[in-house]
């Protein structure tokens, strides 16, 4: 049986990942971080499956633990400080978990290497998979955005994406390790968390259509983005690491919407006008703003066969009418 390592499991990918993972027959362990993490229950609810082990990407010692413990065959890094906006009240902390976090991890599979004979035909016989985004394009510097685009993030997250994409790339070149990067642009799902812009205008807009709130306060509804369904995209992630050879890809669709578009598809399906509801406030302007992503995924189709199943308008309803849903439910549940 197939053995994965999932960090970051308790996040959107690493949730459609480990269901993925487990309908194809792998043994999924996944790590969470810290002492009475308030998220374990719900993964043990939703992903009873998952083997559960505890470590932190600041702890290197953990991370080397558990790759001698659990001697997986594919580790996917997907913890992060994941949260632009958040990035510049923490950049430090975000440098540490979304950076050096991926550089422990590979130090982690490199030394296991050492640690065990068996595993000597590289460097590890561990494949590994890095979460890189899009957000390394930043102000972009050619449009769409391809794997040879240059980066040039634009927040202190982005700034540490790139330090662990590279590092991996390092890593692959310095010790024959097969890692890759996946470059993600934007993807989403009714498990999106609600401080991304997506998941604020489908729970706004559920929530003004039910009489439970009167406005909806944003940031810039200009900027562009490439945005696809999550579900989608952890196909990607699980392909890259079964080609012959590590590579880096972009994956994304190749279509670019204005925040504005998904908020006017967002209340349309509830039979509002966005206009009506949404105002813009500077709290939630960004120092520096990404302002045009979109995708060439050329790559990722012709070498991986990978392509999306689920339309931009598509993910939009998705995700209002799981919003529509749930929040029916507690009202019901208050009664
Ligand atoms: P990001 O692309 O990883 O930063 O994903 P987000 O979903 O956080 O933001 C996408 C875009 O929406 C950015 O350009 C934001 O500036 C813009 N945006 C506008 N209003 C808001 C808002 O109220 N919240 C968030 N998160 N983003 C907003």
């Amino acid at each position: 049986m197939t053995r994965a390592l999932i960090t970051g499991i308790t996040g959107q990918d690493g949730f459609y990942l480990s269901e993925h993972l487990l309908g194809l027959g792998y043994d999924v362990y996944g790590l969470i971080r810290g002492q009475a993490n308030p998220k374990r229950p719900l993964l043990e609810r939703t992903l009873p499956d998952v083997h559960i082990v505890d470590g932190d990407l600041l702890d290197q010692a953990s991370l080397m633990n558990i790759i001698q413990k659990v001697k997986p065959d594919e580790v996917y890094n997907l913890a992060a400080i994941s949260f632009v906006m958040l990035s510049w009240n923490q950049p430090e902390l975000t440098g540490e978990i979304t950076g050096l976090g991926a550089l422990r991890v590979l130090e982690a599979i490199r030394l296991s290497a050492s640690a065990s004979p068996s595993r000597s035909k590289s460097a590890s016989g561990i494949k590994f998979y890095q979460a890189s985004s899009s957000e390394m394009f930043g102000k972009v510097r050619e449009t769409p955005q391809n794997e040879k685009t240059p980066f040039h993030p634009r927040s202190p997250y982005g700034v540490a994406k790139a330090y662990a994409h590279y590092i991996t790339m390092n890593y692959r070149e310095s010790y024959n390790i097969f890692a890759c990067s996946g470059i993600l642009f934007n993807h989403e799902s009714p498990r999106r968390g609600p401080e991304f812009v997506t998941r604020k205008i489908t729970q706004g807009a559920t929530r003004i259509k039910l009489g439970l709130q009167k406005e909806l306060v944003m940031g810039d509804l200009e900027p562009r983005r490439d945005w696809g369904y999550a579900g989608d995209y952890v196909r990607a992630m699980h392909l890259m690491l079964q080609q012959d050879a590590p590579d880096d890809y972009v994956v994304g669709t190749g279509e670019t919407h204005q925040i504005k578009e998904f908020a006017q598809l967002a209340f349309a399906r509830l039979g509002l006008d966005y206009r009506e509801y949404v105002r813009t406030d500077a709290q939630f302007l960004r120092p520096a703003e990404v302002d045009l992503l979109i995708a060439d995924p050329s790559k990722a189709r012709e070498k991986l066969g990978w392509k999306r199943e689920v339309s931009f308008q598509g993910l939009v309803d998705m995700m209002v009418d799981a919003d529509l849903a749930a929040e029916a439910k507690m009202q019901a549940a208050a009664v």
